[in-house]
């Protein structure tokens, strides 16, 4: 994290009903609609972490008995996929191997042959590094009249999000992925069209902590208690986003562009493939192939136990088969990227040192 993040969770705490404290949370949700790319007035943060935001907009917008279309292509939609059921909506899945993405027709198909009350994708699927485009879900969406959910977790501060122009109606996200601050917050934003559904809703969602109705006497005008608000997390997530708007968000997309396209470059000059098609791939997690005959546990243990350096292994069906590794946030910089292609390539001669 920035250093002034720190600093700022070290500021004194006041209580979660003082002015001051709905004075930042202003400040947030300003500084959220420039990264979500809206002018939604509904726009808030869920105290909780990303699976929050998740479960947030599963309980609010799945009614018991409704039907659920989910784009399924790595372990985020999987999620998505087991609170829906558990908010009792009838489940339809179309599935693609992970680090596949849907193409517009295929889209359109399945929701104009499911015709449901809700659509689920994943934007950034941090399992795979794939980049799912929501244009084509959310007009065919609409065309059925379905309501959107977008996770844009690993998306949110590193690429272009673009809620209003894409017509995602309910997207969320998460503090620690690209945004840049500490885990513990679910930033959530709602289209018009999602809070005249919240506003028709006949039952209250089966979540107390979550009901976003609860949540809006809260934050907004009655401010009526409901939960103590996390208070040093939303200082956080203020500087965070104070950081965002100095860099300027378009500047920071670029970054996370530029040094995405660095390690990619870097990767390929090491012979080292990805495991996404080019043009489908997130800035901000990469997924290489681990080489023929490596084994990828002990690159990782050599890079965490000689190098201090921490990247994730592939899961599911991709363990063993690809790295993930995050060029997010403060970390994404083109030294960070020179030195972990410089402490790959030694930990992947160490690994083959064995055989060779
Ligand atoms: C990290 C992540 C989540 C869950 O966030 P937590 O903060 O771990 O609860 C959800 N969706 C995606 C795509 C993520 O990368």
């Amino acid at each position: 994290m920035h250093p002034r993040i720190y600093e700022a969770m070290s500021r004194p705490i006041v209580g979660h009903l003082d002015p001051y404290f709905f004075q930042v949370n202003e400040e947030i949700r300003a500084g959220l609609n420039a990264c979500f790319g809206t002018k939604n007035d509904f726009t808030m943060v869920i105290s909780g972490t990303g699976s929050a935001g998740m479960e947030c907009a599963v309980a609010n917008f799945v009614t018991p008995g409704s039907t659920v279309a989910i784009f399924a292509n790595g372990y985020f939609s999987d999620r998505i996929t087991e609170m829906a059921r558990r908010h009792g909506g009838a489940v339809q899945r179309l599935e693609k191997p992970w680090g596949r993405t849907f193409t517009d027709a295929e889209a359109r198909e399945f929701l104009h042959a499911v015709r449901p009350q809700v659509a689920a994708y994943v934007h950034a699927e941090t399992s795979t590094g794939a980049h799912q485009p929501g244009g084509a879900i959310c007009r065919a969406a609409h065309e059925v009249g379905a309501l959107v959910i977008a996770d844009c977790v690993t998306s949110l501060g590193g690429m272009p999000v673009r809620v209003d122009e894409t017509g995602i109606d309910i997207a969320y996200s998460g503090t620690q992925k690209a945004l840049g601050a500490p885990p513990g917050l679910a930033p959530i934003t709602c289209s018009p069209r999602a809070v005249e559904f919240l506003r028709q809703r006949k039952s209250p969602p089966a979540s107390w902590y979550l009901d976003l109705k609860l949540l809006l006497d809260y934050y907004e005008s009655a401010h009526r208690y409901h939960h103590t608000a996390p208070i040093s997390m939303f200082y956080a997530l203020r500087e965070a986003l104070a950081i965002i708007e100095e860099e300027g968000l378009e500047s920071r997309w670029e970054r996370h562009r530029r040094n995405h396209e660095r390690f990619v470059a870097g990767l390929a000059e090491m012979g080292i493939r990805m495991h996404v098609a080019e043009g489908e791939r997130l800035w901000t997690l990469n997924t290489p192939v681990v080489p023929e005959g490596v084994d990828d546990a002990a690159v990782r243990r050599h890079l965490m136990e000689v190098r201090g350096i921490e990247i994730a292994g592939g899961f599911g069906p991709l363990a063993g088969k690809v790295f993930r590794i995050g060029t997010m946030g403060y970390g994404s910089t083109g030294e960070n990227v020179d030195l972990l292609l410089e402490a790959l390539r030694e930990a992947l001669s160490a690994a083959a040192g064995g055989r060779a």
